[in-house]
């Protein structure tokens, strides 16, 4: 069994419906969820605001089994995305894989840790509520997630709102 943390977001679309679409996907391999957060989005195209959660899950797959099942999840979603960092109606990605020692892989079709992981609020705020006791490795040390948060600026975790939503488990 391998346990895999991943980011979720969506800003096109019915949003909401789009997130819950990943917890019906994994249905019983989910372990535990977020809150559904809402984040400005950033970078050179305008767009709507992110809903984003961090969902973590168990199964018996190898890493890059992981983003086949994610991107099949982005697919059946009907996954747009017209613009590189545009909108799109559902982003998956691979936060972490644990086997259960942290996975560790460097390619351009699959890197872990996810390499933006640890400079992301909109992925450290929810994977935080979904595990108090998270770490991620940096540079090779496994580091507390509420550390690598409290190192962001203010502004950054301020952009990352917690709202009233909630995303349903089933299975
Ligand atoms: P970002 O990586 O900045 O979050 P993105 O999510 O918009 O960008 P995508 O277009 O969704 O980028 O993915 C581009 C490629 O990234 C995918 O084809 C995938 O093979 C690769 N990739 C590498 N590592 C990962 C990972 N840990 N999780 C998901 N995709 C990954
Ligand atoms: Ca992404
Ligand atoms: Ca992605």
């Amino acid at each position: 069994m391998s346990t895999a943390v991943l980011s979720i977001g969506s800003n096109l679309g019915d949003r909401l419906a789009l997130l819950q679409s990943v917890l019906d996907e994994l249905a019983s391999r989910v372990r535990a969820v977020s809150g559904v957060y809402e984040t400005d989005p950033w970078g050179p195209v305008p767009q709507q605001a992110f809903l984003n959660a961090v969902v973590i899950a168990e199964a018996e797959l190898d890493p890059i089994g992981w983003l086949e099942l994610g991107q099949a999840i982005e697919q059946a979603a009907g996954r747009v995305r017209e613009l590189h960092w545009g909108p799109r109606t559902l982003d998956v990605d691979v936060i972490t894989v644990g086997d259960p020692a942290p996975v560790r892989r460097d390619t351009e079709r699959l890197t872990l840790p996810h390499r933006y992981a640890r400079e992301r609020a909109f992925v450290l705020v929810p994977w935080l509520d979904a595990d108090p006791a998270a770490e991620l490795e940096v540079d090779g040390v496994l580091r507390p997630v509420a550390e690598l948060l409290a190192a962001l600026g203010p502004d950054e975790r301020a952009a990352v709102r917690a709202t009233d939503w909630e995303l349903r488990r089933c299975g």
